[in-house]
């Protein structure tokens, strides 16, 4: 029996924060004060979260959360895990609560225009009509572990990346876009920016993957989907399930997603067992031969190590 005494809750909330950098030394305190881990960034603009720890810690926090009048509509994504997700407990304060570049609040202002929130089940309906794109506006180590079955993918490396791509949009001005991500944070501000570009029917999955899962079945997912905690990726579809990801190294299909063991890599790659085991969790032979190599423990997953920032010439 998997036993799950613990949760990972999983939240964001678009609300102006007054003070934030203080905000998010105190809240530092507070979630440690609950023995909790996890990572949340705070900004001027909002929160964003991922914590874990008991059920009794977990439920603690969420209602600090909602007791506080500027996040009250805060909506938790909870997982029963059997281990915490995380090791540390961090607390920063950022430009952004997820980094567009898109710091202009009179641009692009999640709590004035957004795309319209389809609730999963609204999504799943519309997903096969004729008229709509399925646009994923996640990163490439993202979709390539899993996403909606015809889903547009984007080739970007990082959410940043996304205002550059709008262009190649263009062609489907005329359609319903349909945008989605892990938890719904990047859908606020990407469907924002669609809206200013003059797109003019553009929706968004309300919850992202993760409540699709949890309320639709997860159905026409494909893959798994990528979680930013130690549990790499998670399942999304109890209905119709299919592996698409393959191994990086030998192409065979896997779900499996590590981090490469060289730190100064840290690559996420699609790595089957096999390969795993042959190549000690890095994505390369260069990697392997690092000697600054992190041993492998078949999971992929590393807490983070401080980066030298300097070397020293000799
Ligand atoms: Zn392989
Ligand atoms: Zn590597």
């Amino acid at each position: 029996m998997l036993m799950t005494n613990y949760q990972t809750i999983l939240y964001y909330c678009y609300s102006p924060i007054a003070d934030a950098e203080q905000f998010a030394a105190d809240h530092l305190a507070f979630c440690k004060s609950l023995n909790l881990t996890g990572r949340i960034i705070v900004a001027d603009e909002g929160l964003n979260g991922t914590v874990s720890g008991t059920k009794e810690s977990c439920e603690a926090y969420m209602e600090a959360v909602h007791a506080d009048a500027r996040f009250a509509k805060t909506e938790f994504k909870i997982d029963d895990v059997a281990e915490p997700s995380f090791i540390k407990m961090h607390c920063r304060y950022k430009a952004e609560i997820v980094h567009s570049g898109l710091r202009d609040p009179n641009i692009i202002n999640p709590n004035k225009q957004t795309g319209k929130h389809l609730e999963p089940t609204e999504f799943q309906k519309m997903i096969h009509d004729d008229d709509v794109v399925v646009l994923d506006v996640r990163s490439n180590y993202e979709h390539n572990l899993g996403k909606f079955k015809n889903a547009i993918t984007l080739d970007i490396e990082n959410f940043r990346e996304f205002p550059d791509k709008i262009e190649e949009l263009e062609q489907f001005k005329g359609k319903k876009i349909l945008t989605y991500c892990t938890g719904g944070i990047k859908c606020e501000k990407a469907s924002a920016l669609l809206l200013h570009h003059g797109f003019e029917n553009v929706y968004q999955l309300h919850g992202g993957i993760i409540k699709y899962g949890k309320e639709a079945g997860g159905e026409d997912f494909e893959g798994k989907c990528y979680v930013f905690d130690n549990r790499i990726a998670v399942d999304v579809n109890k209905v119709n399930p299919t592996v698409v990801s393959k191994c990086y190294n030998c192409g065979t299909v896997t779900p499996k997603m590590i981090n490469c063991a060289n730190p100064e890599c840290n690559e996420h790659v699609t790595q089957c067992d096999a390969c795993g085991e042959k190549l000690l969790g890095c994505c390369s032979e260069t990697c392997v031969s690092n000697p600054r190599r992190r041993p492998y423990d078949g999971t992929g997953y590393y807490v983070k190590v401080p980066q030298q920032v300097k070397v020293p010439m000799k």
